[in-house]
């Protein structure tokens, strides 16, 4: 009997496994995934903080980077219904409760200032608070708050329940999962992606998709043009008590406070040119904590549950990178930086869709 080639994924974070899950829906079968870790465990997307927040991450300069995580944001509601469609209850749910962007002094109410006129003009809901009126909406604010921007229409999720959900489906529908499997190398003769190297295996395949974050410009062979590169991130993890429950997302230019629907309030996060170094260091989880102690003076008797370092994926413009490559049948969904999570539905749609397109021009007749 003759085998068919699998569709292989390079990558089981939240890219990898979107993008899985949409292929097997849409028929293309068998798909395999090669993780080099531990799916979901090993990749930014479990370390993330999970706000699906494009109003409030609304720069000066990405404007189509705000557009595309609108779009991806509202897309985030089928999403997760095909997901519930298979898996049913353990799919998380978007919780729309809105951002807090605060200044805790003048320079930080200036800038606030400009970041609304900013949002005005771009057509961007955007209310202004006081010290007082932000205290109204998240009573845990400091007093040393003087003002607020509240974003109504941003969101988040649990990232983490996201990546398990998604592997279940994946699994459910038939796809396969290698664990502690490194790809190596792309396999490329006469312009065409053939198969992947991990230790001393080759595996032929029909496609392959690069969806290995920060580390997608590492694998041998491929497409040389995209060039990914590795921005840290440290985070802590603390775990709330029933007075310590914040109501939504709280930041200032230097710190950012999650709560999630499993008790932990994640502070984050530093932004490191450092390439692979995963070491969380003292000093900043201290300017961390301290930060997040100004915003939210009730953080100081928590317990600390985790600190972890992630990887997020970033080009040199902060535009990812999404469907076919120079090489055939080589396609790459990398490059999403801090905007992963918000994303995925827009990724996995974008290059699955290229995919179909790739099939369909090949079936017609020249
Ligand atoms: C601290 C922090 C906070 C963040 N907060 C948010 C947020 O609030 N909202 C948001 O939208 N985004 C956030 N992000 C960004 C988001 O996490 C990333 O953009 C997203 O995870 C990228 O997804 P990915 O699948 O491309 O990469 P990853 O999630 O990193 O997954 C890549 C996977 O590929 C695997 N891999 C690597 N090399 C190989 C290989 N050779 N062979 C096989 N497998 C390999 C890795 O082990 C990993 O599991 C945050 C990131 C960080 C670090």
């Amino acid at each position: 009997m003759i085998e068919t080639k699998p569709h292989l994924i390079i990558g089981g974070g939240i890219m990898g496994l979107s993008i899985g899950c949409r292929m097997l829906r849409e028929g293309l079968s068998p798909v395999e995934i090669f993780e080099a870790g531990e799916i979901g465990r090993s990749s930014a997307a479990w370390v993330a903080a999970g706000m699906l927040s494009p109003r409030a991450e609304a720069g000066f300069e990405d404007m189509d980077i705000y557009e595309e995580g609108l779009r991806s944001l509202e897309r985030y509601p089928s999403f997760l219904a095909a997901l519930q469609e298979e898996v049913g209850e353990i799919v998380p749910e978007i919780d729309r409760c809105g951002a807090l962007l605060c200044a805790t002094n003048r320079d930080q109410a200036r800038e606030l200032d400009r970041q609304f006129e900013f949002r005005m003009r771009m057509g961007i809901p955007v209310q202004k608070l006081s010290g007082e009126e932000a205290r109204d909406r998240e009573p845990l604010l400091a007093t040393k708050v003087i003002a607020a921007l509240w974003l109504e229409a941003d969101a988040q999720i649990n990232n983490r329940t996201l990546l398990h959900a998604l592997r279940e489906a994946f699994v459910k529908r038939g796809g396969t999962v290698r664990e502690h499997t490194p790809v190596s190398e792309i396999i490329v003769k006469d312009g065409e992606a053939i198969g992947v190297r991990t230790g001393d295996e080759e595996r032929p395949c029909e496609t392959i998709t690069v969806a290995a974050g920060a580390w997608s410009s590492r694998i041998g062979g491929g497409s040389r043009s995209v060039a990914v590169r590795p921005v840290k991130g440290q985070m802590i993890g603390l775990r709330m008590t029933p007075q310590s429950r914040l109501r939504q997302p709280v930041r200032t230019p230097n710190v950012y406070l999650v709560p999630k629907d499993d008790g932990r309030l994640l502070v984050g996060a530093t932004a490191e040119e450092v390439g692979f170094d995963a070491r969380v260091i003292a000093g900043n989880v201290m300017e961390l904590l301290h930060h997040a102690w100004e915003l939210v003076p009730a953080i100081y008797d928590l317990e600390v549950e985790e600190v972890l370092a992630g990887f997020r994926p970033a080009t040199r413009d902060h535009r990812a990178v999404m469907g076919r490559s120079n090489v055939h049948n080589l396609f790459y969904c990398t490059g999403h930086w801090r905007h992963g999570i918000l994303m995925a539905p827009m990724a996995a749609d974008t290059v699955v869709n290229a995919m179909l397109e790739a099939k369909t021009e090949l079936a017609e007749p020249c």
